[in-house]
C-alpha cells in the first residue's frame, strides 16, 4: 500500500528542490549572438555580439530574409488570386 502522506511529503520536497533550484540559479537573462551563441546583453540589438564578422553576417541574413518574405508574399498574393480572382471576375460579370 502507498503511504498517502509520504507520497506528499515527497512532492513537497521535490517542489521545493525545484523551486530552490530556480531561486538560486544565478544566471542573469541573457541573450545570445544569433551567429556565433555568444552570451550577450538583454539589451543588445540587434541581437549580436560586438564581432563585426556577427554583425555583417546578420545584416546579411536580415536582408536575405526581407527578400524571402517579398518572394513568399508575392507567390501567396498570386496563389491567392488564381483562385479568388475567377470567383469574383464571376460574380462582377
Ligand atoms: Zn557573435
Amino acid at each position: 500500500m502507498v503511504d498517502a502522506s509520504k507520497v506528499k511529503q515527497n512532492i513537497a520536497k521535490m517542489t521545493s528542490k525545484a523551486r530552490g533550484s530556480l531561486g538560486s540559479g544565478k544566471v542573469q537573462p541573457h541573450k545570445h549572438c544569433r551567429v556565433c551563441f555568444t552570451m550577450i546583453k538583454l539589451s543588445a540589438e540587434p541581437r549580436v555580439c560586438g564581432d563585426q564578422a556577427c554583425i555583417d553576417k546578420n545584416a546579411r541574413d536580415e536582408r536575405n530574409q526581407k527578400q524571402m518574405r517579398i518572394w513568399m508574399f508575392v507567390f501567396l498574393g498570386l496563389f491567392a488570386f488564381s483562385f479568388v480572382g475567377p470567383i469574383i471576375l464571376r460574380s462582377v460579370v
